[in-house]
């Protein structure tokens, strides 16, 4: 998919019309099993964890856009990660980038190290560093880029070719920039993994999750989990997922030309002492996000300056909601050290950068004005 048919790709790729009735979107197929015509005679379908048309449709969508050969539908983003990681097995060591989602990190930390699945924190924006990282172990590399929440670019062709000569699989989390800003798999990587929460869904008003993959081997072992563990999207929340899909271009045109007004006032603003956001020129992952990102996305981290007090800040916002979650129309703020990123330990968090004063705004399509009027009212009122 190329950036510039995916405009026509978000309305009609994938499964898009219902074939029985010509109906322009896709019914909820609200049905959990199917009558079979007689035994070991199905119409295709049999039951719905292993398969619905509604959740096809979605599927075959997410696949279609990101350029892969099957896509796969959860009921949530760490569903979908819990599934991919699900590929690997005892004694197996995944490198994850420095600052991944505090979910991913957690699932590794609590949940596969009881199963023998470790992990190993590696700089993926040092492609040096990485490559030193690699052991006999190491099966496997996640990346985010920009990784949340230092907005942190990593080059993701380098560690692809680096990865593959190690004999790694790359799964890069695409939540922040969705298939419209940035296409992983094009750029070498093998699997993809979205919290379609975010910016697929676009309306914070469903949680699911995606991924895409590469190989018919995968295809075969990740459908294969997707039916054994079950974490499936609803046929519901498969629908609403298509619906915000169609509109994904125009949103996040409007997203990004909105962060970047808010990146551009907040680093002029005295009241700040350093943004975090490779949309602008000065930021040090520009240069390798440009060249593999249409822009900078949409999220954006920042530091109050010295003798300013974040709570007063959170608590004076008055048309920017403090909220968890990213990538809805409506700009949504949150301190990450003790909201999106509790669950890394405080030590693990300094190292990386994830320090007490750093705030992370998701900037949503309201009137940019009204945005950055906001910002300014509530910067001015915490000053101490
Ligand atoms: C939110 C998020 C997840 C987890 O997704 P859920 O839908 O909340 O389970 C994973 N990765 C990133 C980058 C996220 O922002």
């Amino acid at each position: 998919m190329s950036f510039d048919k995916i405009n026509t790709a978000l309305i009609h790729g994938g499964i898009s019309i219902d074939e029985r009735t010509g109906a322009v979107n896709i019914p909820i197929y609200q049905t959990s099993t199917y009558k079979q015509d007689g035994l070991g005679k199905m119409r295709g379908y049999e039951y719905t964890r292993t398969g619905n048309p509604t959740r096809e449709a979605l599927e075959a969508l997410i696949a279609e856009l990101e350029g892969g050969i099957a896509g796969f539908a959860f009921a949530s983003g760490m569903a979908a990660t819990t599934a991919v990681l699900s590929l690997f097995k005892t004694g197996d060591r995944i490198l994850i980038s420095s600052n991944v989602y505090g979910g991913t990190f957690r699932v590794l930390d609590k949940v596969f190290d009881h199963f023998g699945i470790t992990y190993r924190i590696s700089d993926t924006s040092d492609p040096d560093s990485f490559e030193r990282d690699i052991t006999e172990d190491v099966k496997a590399v996640i990346i985010e880029s920009p990784a949340n929440p230092l907005m942190t670019v990593t080059d993701i062709a380098r560690i692809s070719e680096i990865s593959h000569r190690h004999g790694l699989t790359v799964i890069v989390d695409n939540t922040f920039m969705t298939p419209y800003l940035q296409q992983p798999l094009k750029l070498g990587a093998d699997i993809v993994v979205h919290s379609a929460t975010k910016y697929l869904g676009g309306h914070s008003d469903l949680v699911a999750g995606l991924a895409v993959v590469s190989t018919e081997e995968q295809r075969r072992k990740l459908a294969f989990i997707q039916n054994s563990t079950g974490g499936v999207l609803s046929p519901f929340d498969s629908f609403l997922l298509i619906r915000g899909i169609k509109t994904l271009s125009v949103r996040m045109d409007r997203h990004t030309e909105n962060a970047l007004a808010a990146a551009k006032f907040l680093s002029s603003h005295k009241g700040v002492k350093r943004v975090y956001y490779p949309g602008l020129d000065t930021d040090p992952g520009y240069a390798v996000n440009s060249r593999q990102a249409r822009n900078g996305g949409a999220m954006i981290s920042f530091e109050l300056a010295d003798g300013y007090d974040k709570s007063v800040f959170f608590e004076s916002l008055q048309l920017i909601m403090l909220a968890e979650s990213l990538g809805g129309v409506e700009s949504l703020v949150c301190h990450p050290s003790t909201m999106t990123h509790a669950s890394i330990p405080q030590d693990i968090r300094e190292r990386v950068g994830i320090t007490e004063g750093l705030i992370r705004l998701s900037v949503g399509i309201e009137d940019i004005n009204d945005i950055l009027t906001d910002l300014d009212k509530a910067i001015e009122k915490a000053r101490q």
